[in-house]
């Protein structure tokens, strides 16, 4: 009997860049010549760590695929979308198409690493390439170092380096819509919904992947103003690649050097998760990590559910619990609460946020705490401890944002304090000197 002959594609390997438009790697598939087949895999490996069903990335991805179906359906393909372990779906693509080749853009995380690590092999036992392509940044690994060859650590000497390297070609638009005729022709496939995957919609309303011209016009001085809405919340967008980065370093060249700088950040820091994947679990400067923290739970809970009595504080924890956002200055001044005022390892906070926040970054959110806690690279020192009530004045004067997330701050169901400042000031001081003179002894 003859089997039946299989359709030969080469497959687009939808991650965390879930769009068409100026879209590297798929842009590449669609010129290869070969019909090309678009997939996004649920990987179960992912998703089965995830405690809370109600999980708004889950949704993101999901609205962002559907999306994403509804334009390649209009040019006459379809997006397949599987639920298990990439090795597994690969594997069973196999026996249903001849897969001549994988494109893909490079996710730079550990555990997508190690997930392409055992990927392309088995391609490779397959003599099918797996082709990666930069995507998600404009400079990656080791585009941007020092002289001698080695990574920058210090943010400034790096963002003035990507400054200086930066060309108007790093920055050109991937043409995709010319090229929607090399997708593979075949009947629309269903995705699977939200509840076939285990999980369940959440009410929090995603904010759109645009960005406001005139939001950059003022954004050096209004950015740290929280009540003020004046930064772009455009972070869920860039985590998904449901926007692209060159397109925001265009506007930023035009607009902003404050936001472009923010910008590079995000680079410098996805850079220090490439070469220094130990800050995953333990601090950037290792006698840190002798730091003896106090780590009381019935203290961290109050953290977290935004009940500490410092309202700046609890007002950050309730925007992040209730809408899966916390504006950047809330970001710090949190942090710092947790690490520096109740002497609570920052592993912990980086952890909560890392469940909660919809923008999610494993790169921002570690370089973030790290900094914020002082343990990291190009840090804040750490005998600088953000004071809550000079915070409040500074950046929420009339406590309008204080005001919208928790009404009852100076009623008297509102708790007291749960710590004394000044008193947690010195003992995290102490913490600290302690830890790093061990180092020296
Ligand atoms: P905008 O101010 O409009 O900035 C534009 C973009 O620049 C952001 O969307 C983001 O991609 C990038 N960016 C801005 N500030 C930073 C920064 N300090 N570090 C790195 N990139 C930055 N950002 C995340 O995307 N994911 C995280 O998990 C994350 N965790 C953080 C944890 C802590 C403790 C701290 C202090 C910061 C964290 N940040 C994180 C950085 C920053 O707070 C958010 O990127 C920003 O608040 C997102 O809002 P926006 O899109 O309106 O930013």
């Amino acid at each position: 009997m003859l089997s039946q002959q299989k359709e030969t594609v080469c497959i687009f390997w939808f991650r965390r860049d879930l769009r068409l438009e100026d879209n590297t790697g798929l842009f590449h598939a669609l010129r290869s010549g070969m019909p090309v087949l678009p997939l996004f895999i649920f990987d179960t490996g992912i998703l089965e760590k995830l405690e809370d069903k109600a999980d708004g990335r889950v949704h993101f991805i999901h609205e962002a695929l559907t999306a994403l179906q509804n334009k390649i359906v209009k040019a006459g393909s379809s997006l397949i979308v599987m639920h298990d372990k990439p090795l597994d779906v690969f594997r069973s693509l196999l026996t249903t198409y001849q897969v001549n080749a994988v494109f893909t853009n490079t996710d730079y995380e550990p555990q997508a690493i190690e997930r392409d690590a055992t990927v392309a092999p088995f391609l490779a036992t397959h003599h099918i390439p797996f082709h990666a392509f930069k995507d998600q940044v404009i400079f990656e690994k080791n585009e941007i170092q020092k002289d001698d060859g080695t990574p920058y650590t210090v943010f400034t000497p790096y963002m003035k380096k990507w400054k200086a390297a930066l060309k108007t070609e790093d920055l050109s638009v991937r043409p995709v819509s010319k090229h929607l005729g090399g997708f593979l022709k075949t009947k629309p496939f269903s995705i699977p919904s939200l509840q076939d995957i285990g999980f369940q919609p959440v009410s929090i309303a995603f904010p759109p992947a645009e960005l406001n011209e005139s939001l950059l016009e003022d954004y050096a001085s209004s950015r740290d103003f929280p009540a003020r809405q004046a930064t772009s919340r455009l972070s869920v967008h860039l985590r998904f690649g449901t926007i692209s980065i060159r397109a925001l370093v265009l506007k930023a060249r035009a607009f902003s050097e404050t936001w472009m700088n923010e910008l590079i950040w995000r680079e410098f820091y996805m850079m220090i998760l490439f070469h220094y994947p130990h800050v995953t679990s333990s601090a950037f400067k290792p006698a840190y990590d002798r730091i003896r923290w106090r780590n009381n739970e019935e203290e961290f809970a109050r953290w977290c559910s935004g009940n500490t009595g410092f309202p700046i504080v609890d007002a950050g924890m309730r925007e992040l619990n209730e809408t899966g956002f916390m504006h950047n200055r809330l970001r710090m001044i949190t942090a710092s609460f947790l690490v520096k005022d109740l002497l609570i390892d920052w592993r912990w906070g980086e952890a909560y946020f890392a469940q909660k926040l919809l923008d999610f970054e494993l790169a921002s959110n570690n370089g973030g705490w790290q900094w914020s806690a002082g343990t990291g690279c190009d840090s804040a020192p750490y005998f600088r401890i953000f004071s809550p009530s000079e915070q409040t004045r500074k950046f929420d004067p009339q406590h309008e944002y204080i005001r919208k997330w928790v009404p009852e701050w100076q009623e008297l169901s509102y708790p007291a304090p749960m710590t004394d400042h000044k008193f947690a000031r010195v003992r995290t001081l102490e913490a600290f000197k302690s830890a790093l003179s061990e180092d020296k002894a």
